[in-house]
């Protein structure tokens, strides 16, 4: 049989591991066998014919016409020097080829660089613990954790799945999510088996293990990479607009060579000699060192940026950056430092209790469930660090679990027996245990989402009904919390029978008590805050959590100064038309709090259409949509999932708000220190052409001969451009409003300054 249509326990026994996962001896012999985890790269252009275009781009297509009508010209007319300025010409192609093949070169060599600091790492069971592996060591029989956001490291086959649906567009295109299950499936081709995951589609909802039965270019996704990888890149904007630039520069040089040559014939110079110079003129004109540059202007841009954690994935967006003119930033972990510890515990209708134990050992008999669902009732894994038993995951689950730990003192393993995923739209998690008591369900989650399914309230042991005072009791509870600026978050659960149905768990529960984590701010965020306020930089913080929460937090680091900052709920969002949306963002401080899935892209988009360049952070899946409708896509580099990753233009390593303002910083420089370089390879064509222009009018001798102005040119145009094109950024350049979208890299003030104002001194002296 085919090991879809095994039961789990046979599809692990059939590739000779067992769920624990392999030995790392296993592992290890495995990976001897099998080799490292890898789609092999269909080899790319060979160096041959990349070496060759350096010499037929557009650019090297006019100096070749050049040097062929010189050698035409002491074809029909010797002794004239013409072949001279041909070997001339022949030598600056070759030179500024070679400059350009090594920039290139020098390019490809950052950015592979650069995407070695964002490897693809996986979760796998091994001898019992959970390892983070880099996915290329991942061998057959190897048992992968998955969740949320993931993707799918190598062909695999579930064994557990809570909850699971997958997005298979990148094999089978269609863009829907289907659900997976582990059971044992009935079909016959492994394609559409309900129960494996395939390398190269994401994981969008749910928690599951699966074992590896398919690595390297055994896998579905190794089979259709050769069909994939050999599509064409499209043209970056960027790109095209530095295409579209050259083609402007290369006609003007023409240009300018013609008008020279006719109006030095009508002053009677005779032709051959004027030839000469019209040739002369046009190589002059031409920036060969261009294109290389600018392209390695904005590389080594981005390795900066890598070095102040901010790793760009697109990098056009490194130009967009420095327009950036709104920042929507997540709060946790973002403007935070996610490093959470429970300061309040509010058990039942009122009993509020230190959060550390001795005082509490009465509270926790009397209200042991509350802490059986901090303690049970999460996604967290478990680790091994040097040989220590450690908790991985959400920091906010580590705390609420260790709290737990330091009340209950001996609490029996509880096997998990089912769960609903977390998600942003249901801001809760519920997990079903078999407890000695029986099977119970715990639900823990923003308390919006978990009271109104709560219908008895725990207190002082005893169950009552959860009435209205009572409701009112804990908002007031919860919302004193939120106002120190602590995340609320609720716990409750619920007995079951043993005929429970899991489309019916979470229902009739029993509240047992709020829980409020403090998280604080990152030192670097306040500081961040004042540049971007200098800077003309708004800021909006678009969060998930309570509205007095997210305020507090706002006032802690001075994003929000005034009385009464404007906050808007998801719940309110959704009451707002698109104009009234937009009147909204007018306010200067305004703050989005409980907004659900896809509520981002809705700011995003608003924004958007006020003419704002956006940038907008995010991590899970749901932000995806908002991460690609965003100018900049900024995902979070530690706590974001995958698919957010692979939606974003730009990557924080660091998850650090205050990189981001540094990326912008570098991104403003960039744009100026190209402009700067363009004005400076376009202002020394005006002191070349002078002298010739003095010597038809006034006879005067000439200055320059042609091949006096190429070695010149070769000299100057390529590695000093260079060096400007590499400045570092000037501290005075965040003090400015962010330039307006629409400035181009090129354009005619541009123009006018370098070759009239500029062009003309250096010209003069
Ligand atoms: P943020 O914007 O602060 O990152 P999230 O969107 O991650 O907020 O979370 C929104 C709300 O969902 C939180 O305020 C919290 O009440 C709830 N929540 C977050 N994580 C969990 C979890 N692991 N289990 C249960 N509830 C959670
Ligand atoms: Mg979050």
């Amino acid at each position: 049989m085919k090991i879809h249509q095994l039961s789990a326990a046979d599809a692990i026994a059939s590739l000779n591991s067992n769920p624990q996962g392999l030995s790392s001896i296993e592992a290890q012999r495995r990976l001897g066998e099998f080799g490292l985890h890898r789609v092999e790269e269909v080899a790319g252009e060979s160096i041959l014919l990349r070496f060759l275009k350096e010499f037929t781009h557009f650019f090297a297509l006019i100096l070749w016409l050049a040097a062929g009508l010189a050698f035409l010209a002491e074809w029909s007319d010797r002794g004239q020097g013409m072949a001279k300025v041909g070997y001339a010409i022949l030598a600056v192609i070759v030179v500024s080829g070679l400059f350009s093949f090594w920039q290139e070169f020098r390019v490809e060599r950052t950015l592979a660089a650069l995407r070695e600091l964002l490897p693809q790492q996986v979760d796998v069971l091994r001898e019992g613990k959970a390892v983070r592996l880099l996915a290329d060591r991942l061998v057959p029989g190897d048992i992968v954790l998955l969740e949320q956001g993931n993707n799918i490291p190598a062909d695999c086959r579930l064994v557990e799945a809570f909850g699971v649906r997958v997005n298979d567009a990148t094999v089978t295109g269609e863009s829907l999510s289907k659900i997976r299950t582990a059971g044992p499936s009935a079909k016959e081709e492994i394609i559409h088996a309900e129960n494996i995951l395939l390398a190269g589609t994401s994981m969008v909802s749910g928690e599951a293990q699966a074992v590896v039965f398919a690595t390297g270019m055994h896998s579905e996704f190794g089979k259709i990479a050769h069909l994939t990888q050999t599509g064409r890149e499209a043209v970056s904007p960027l790109r095209e607009q530095i295409t579209y630039l050259s083609r402007l520069i290369g006609i003007l040089a023409v240009a300018i060579g013609l008008i020279f040559f006719a109006i030095s014939r009508i002053l009677g110079v005779p032709f051959w000699e004027d030839f000469i110079f019209a040739i002369g003129i046009i190589v002059a004109m031409v920036p060969e060192g261009l294109l290389p540059t600018l392209t390695l202007a904005l590389v080594l841009a981005t390795q900066r940026m890598a070095k102040r954690h901010v790793l760009i994935r697109y990098l056009p967006s490194v130009e967009t950056l420095g327009s950036t003119t709104v920042i929507c930033t997540d709060k946790t972990g973002t403007l935070t430092q996610n490093r959470m510890t429970v300061r309040r515990v509010w058990l039942g209708a009122g009993l509020e209790c230190p959060p550390n134990p001795g005082a509490g050992q009465e509270a926790a008999a009397l209200y042991r469930p509350f802490f059986m669902a901090a303690s049970l009732c999460h996604d967290l894994r478990e680790g091994d660090q040097q040989g220590r038993k450690v908790l991985l995951g959400d920091p906010m689950e580590i705390a609420l679990v260790e709290t737990a730990e330091r009340f209950l003192s001996a609490l029996p393993a509880c096997k998990k027996l089912d769960e609903i995923p977390f998600d942003v739209s249901r801001m809760r998690l519920s997990t079903v245990h078999a407890t000695p008591e029986g099977p119970m369900l715990f639900c823990k989650g923003a308390p919006e989402m978990v009271i109104p399914l709560c219908d008895r309230i725990l207190d002082d042991g005893e169950m009552r009904s959860f009435d209205s005072d009572l409701r009112a009791k804990v908002r007031q509870a919860q919302e004193a919390m939120a106002g120190q600026g602590l995340r609320v978050i609720a716990m409750s659960y619920r007995p079951l029978d043993d005929h429970w149905q899991r489309a019916e768990v979470e229902e009739n529960l029993i509240f047992a008590g709020l829980a409020g984590l403090e998280d604080p701010p990152r030192p670097e965020v306040p500081e961040a805050l004042r540049k971007c306020r200098e800077a003309g930089i708004a800021v909006i913080m678009v969060t998930g959590d309570h509205p007095f929460t997210a305020k507090a937090i706002a006032r802690e680091i001075g994003l929000i100064r005034s009385d009464d900052p404007l906050v808007i709920t998801g719940d309110e969002l959704r009451a707002l038309t698109d104009t009234q949306l937009r009147l909204a963002l007018d306010t200067p401080e305004i703050i989005f709090a409980r907004v659900g899935a896809d509520q981002k892209r809705r700011i995003v988009e608003a924004l958007k259409r006020k003419g704002h360049v956006v940038a907008a952070t995010g991590d899970g899946v749901n932000d995806a949509p908002a991460l690609k409708s965003a100018h900049i896509g900024i995902a979070m580099g530690i706590t974001g999932t995958d698919v957010a990753k692979e939606a974003a233009d730009m990557v924080l390593l660091d998850d650090n708000f205050a990189s981001i303002v540094n990326a912008v910083e570098e991104g403003r420089a960039v744009f100026s220190n190209i402009r700067k370089f363009l004005t400076y390879i376009l202002t020394h064509n005006v002191p070349e052409l002078i002298p010739y222009l003095v010597f038809s009018l006034f006879s005067v001798p000439l200055a320059l001969t042609p091949i006096q102005i190429l070695s010149i040119d070769m000299g100057t145009d390529s590695l000093t451009a260079l060096g400007l094109g590499v400045e570092k950024p000037d501290p005075r350049m965040m003090q400015r409003p962010p330039r307006s979208q629409h400035q181009r890299l090129f354009d005619w003030p541009l123009a006018l300054r370098a070759y009239l104002f500029l062009g003309a001194i250096e010209g003069a002296i």
